[in-house]
C-alpha cells in the first residue's frame, strides 16, 4: 500500500507539472507587454534611421503634462501621449493643447482601474470606448493607438480589442520614472540600455519626469538619435 500510494502521489506530481509550466508561462506572457502571446504590439520602429519614439502614460496631468509639453516644444520634437480617458474628461483643453502642439493621443483606457486585468472582456470593452469616446470627441481625431493599463495583456484583453482596430502600442524602454528616486540613476540607466529603434516609456504625471526629460533629449541630440513620430511608421 505504502508503494502504491508513493506510485501515486508521485504519478500526481508529474500531471501537475505541465499544468504548472502553462501557468508559468501564462503569467510570464500577461506581464510582458510585447511578448506577443496575447496581442501583436508595436514594441518599436525600424531601427535603420537611428530614431527613437517618446512616449508618456497616465496622463493628462494639471501640472506635469504642461511641463513635459514645455520641454518638448523648446527641443522643438514630438511624442505620443497614452491619456487616461477619466483624467482626459476631466482637462479637456490640455488634452486638445497636446494635440495643438502636434503630438498624437492614444488611450489608455477610462479608468486606468487596479483590477481593469480582472475585468470581464464586456467591461473592458465598455471602459476603452469610453476613453475613445471621451479622446475622440475633444481632438476631433480617430484614436488609433492604444496602450494597455499597466502593459498587462490577457484573454480579456485579447477578447475585448476585438471590438476596436487599434494599434497595440508597448514599448522596448522603460525609464522606472514612476519608482525612481535619482534622476542621474535613471539616466544612466537609460542611456545604457538605448538603441536605435526603441520606443521610450515615461509617465507624464511624475514630478521627476521633465527634469529626466529635459536631460535625456540633450543626450539624444548630442548622440545623433533622432526622434521620430509614431505615425511615420505605423498609421
Ligand atoms: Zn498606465
Amino acid at each position: 500500500l505504502v508503494i502504491l500510494l508513493f506510485q501515486h502521489s508521485f504519478s500526481l506530481f508529474y500531471l501537475f507539472i505541465p499544468f504548472i509550466v502553462l501557468l508559468i508561462i501564462l503569467i510570464t506572457a500577461s506581464f510582458y507587454v510585447n511578448s506577443q502571446f496575447f496581442i501583436k504590439t508595436i514594441c518599436r520602429i525600424p531601427a535603420e534611421k537611428k530614431e527613437i519614439i517618446l512616449s508618456f502614460d497616465d496622463g493628462p496631468d494639471p501640472v506635469i503634462t504642461p511641463m513635459i509639453l514645455g520641454v518638448l516644444k523648446k527641443y522643438n520634437v514630438t511624442a505620443v501621449f497614452f491619456c487616461i480617458g477619466k483624467k482626459a474628461a476631466l482637462q479637456p483643453d490640455l488634452v486638445a493643447e497636446i494635440k495643438n502642439n502636434g503630438h498624437l493621443i492614444g488611450n489608455h483606457s477610462y479608468s486606468h482601474a487596479k483590477w481593469f486585468d480582472f475585468l470581464s472582456p464586456a467591461r473592458m470593452a465598455e471602459d476603452i470606448k469610453r476613453a475613445d469616446n471621451v479622446l475622440t470627441k475633444i481632438t476631433g481625431n480617430k484614436v488609433i493607438y492604444f496602450r494597455p493599463p499597466y502593459g498587462v495583456t490577457n484573454f480579456a484583453v485579447k477578447k475585448a480589442l476585438k471590438n476596436f482596430k487599434y494599434l497595440n502600442i508597448g514599448w522596448s524602454l522603460r525609464s522606472f520614472d514612476t519608482i525612481t528616486t535619482s534622476k542621474e540613476k535613471t539616466l544612466d540607466k537609460l542611456k545604457k540600455q538605448l538603441k536605435a529603434g526603441y520606443i521610450v516609456l515615461f509617465h507624464d504625471n511624475i514630478a521627476i519626469t521633465p527634469s529626466i526629460l529635459e536631460e535625456f533629449i540633450g543626450y539624444l541630440h548630442v548622440n545623433g538619435f533622432k526622434i521620430a513620430s509614431l505615425d511615420t511608421y505605423y498609421k
